[in-house]
Order: structure tokens, then sequence, then C-alpha cells
């Protein structure tokens, strides 16, 4: 049995709340607004990856799949040396891929899972596994084929996670929540539906707070007690 492994986020409060850090063998899903950090923490999760188990780290490689194209490389740079490591280096232990459809973004995971029987992979990002689905499967009578495709890529993600001991951190959007009862405080959910919430065992919640603060809320975690943690955005990743 293989032994879970914990990746720190750069915040301790972050990692506390999540008991400390973004584990191995299950997918974590990042869901808020634009701008709560979702991609910011990604780039901090590619650095810290690489760090050696006794600094909280995977010591492991990252492979980065980019739907939106919001992946900067030389965000990567102080984020490196805000941990005291080579930036080059680090950059050449991300494998990156850019998706332009969902066809493209699943064909990719199957090249990955190729690799990561060869290379010691640590975290596996999808930013973000849904918006390639909302743009290919846009039209009316398509939803549920289109959470059938997603039910396919989310359990290629489960077993990429469990097969190769990696930590999958995907980012999820949110959308009007039409009615009822249990969004009426906040008239948002994350998308993606059932498929989406039974496939990510631990689900987070990102928010702006005040200036760089961020709020981060556990919203489904089978292990974890409800809570949240603040943490700050800033040029060395994501900070207390
Ligand atoms: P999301 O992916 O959830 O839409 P991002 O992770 O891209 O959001 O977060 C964007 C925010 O991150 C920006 O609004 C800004 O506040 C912050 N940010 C991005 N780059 C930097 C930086 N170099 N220094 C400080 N804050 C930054
Ligand atoms: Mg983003």
């Amino acid at each position: 049995r293989k032994s879970v492994v914990r990746i720190t986020t750069g915040s301790q409060a972050l990692d506390e709340l999540l008991g400390g850090g973004i584990e191995t063998l299950c997918i974590t899903e990042a869901f808020g607004e634009f701008r709560s950090g979702k991609t910011q923490l990604a780039h901090t999760l590619c650095v810290s990856t690489q760090l050696p188990i006794h600094m909280h780290g995977g010591n492991g490689k990252v492979a980065y799949i980019d739907t939106e194209g919001t992946f900067r490389p030389e965000r990567i740079v102080p984020i490196a040396e805000r941990f005291g490591m080579d930036p080059n280096a680090v950059l050449d232990n991300i494998i990156y891929a850019r998706a332009y459809t969902y066809e493209h973004q699943y064909n990719l995971l199957l090249g990955l899972a190729a690799k990561m029987a060869e290379e010691p992979f640590r975290l596996l990002i999808v930013d973000s596994v849904i918006a390639l689905f909302r743009v290919d499967f846009s039209g009316r009578g398509e939803l549920a084929e289109r959470q059938q495709k997603l039910a396919q890529m989310l359990s290629r993600l489960t077993k990429i996670a469990e097969e190769f001991n990696v930590a999958v951190y995907i980012t999820n959007q949110v959308i009007a929540d039409p009615g009822g009862g249990m969004f009426i405080t906040d008239p948002k959910k994350p998308a993606g539906g059932h498929v989406l919430a039974h496939a990510a065992t631990i689900r987070l919640m990102l928010r702006k707070g005040k200036g760089e603060q961020r709020v981060c809320k556990i919203f489904d975690a089978p292990n974890l007690p409800e809570g949240e943690a603040v943490f700050q955005v800033t040029s060395g990743g994501i900070m207390d």
C-alpha cells in the first residue's frame, strides 16, 4: 500500500486546515470566483512539491495541464527563490501542456500517465478542469453527454492519483445557483454537479478577503473538520 504524502501550500494556516497540506492519492478541488487565488495556489504547489519531504514537499516532479492559458513560468522564479530553490531547476521539473479541447485534455492525461510510469511525479494540476467542457458542450441538451465525458476524465485523474501516488489539484468555476435553500446565503455553487462532487475528495472554496488576503473554507472533506484559513497571495506565492 502506498503511503500518503502531504505537500505544503506555503501557508501554515492553510496547511493546518488541510491536515498538513495537499494529499497524494486523491483529488483536491479548489473552486471560487475569478481572482480568488486558485491559479496562484497552483503555481506555489508547482514549487513546494519539489521540496524534500522533510521540508513538507513531495520530492517529485509536477505535471501542469492548463486550459485557460494562465500559467506564467516567470511567476515560478520568485516562488522558487522564496523556498531557496534554483528557479531553472524547478522550471525543468514542471511538465507543462496547454489543452484546447476536452478531448485534447483527456489525451494529454494518457500521455502523462506514460511519463509518470518512468519518472517520479508527485503532483498533477488541471487548471481548470471544467472550462473546456463548458465550451465544448455549450448547447442545449448536451449536459448529459458533458457529464458523462467529465466523469470519464475525473475517473482517469483518480486512477493517476492512486497508481502513481500523486496529488491531483484541480480548479473549478462557480456558477449561479438557480434556487433552493442550500445556497441562500451565497447564491453560488461549484460547477460540475454530482459528477465532480463525487470525484473530488477534498473540496475547497476560495474567496477574496481584504487586499491580498484570501479565505479558504472546507466545502467538503470526509476527514477534515469544517473551518476556514486566511492566507495571502504574494510575489513569493501563497503565504500566511
Ligand atoms: P483565480 O485563478 O482564482 O482566478 P488567481 O490565482 O489568478 O485567481 O489570483 C489572481 C490574484 O493573485 C490577483 O488578483 C492578484 O491579487 C494576485 N497576484 C497575482 N500575481 C501576484 C504577484 N506577483 N504578487 C502579488 N499578488 C499577485
Ligand atoms: Mg485561474
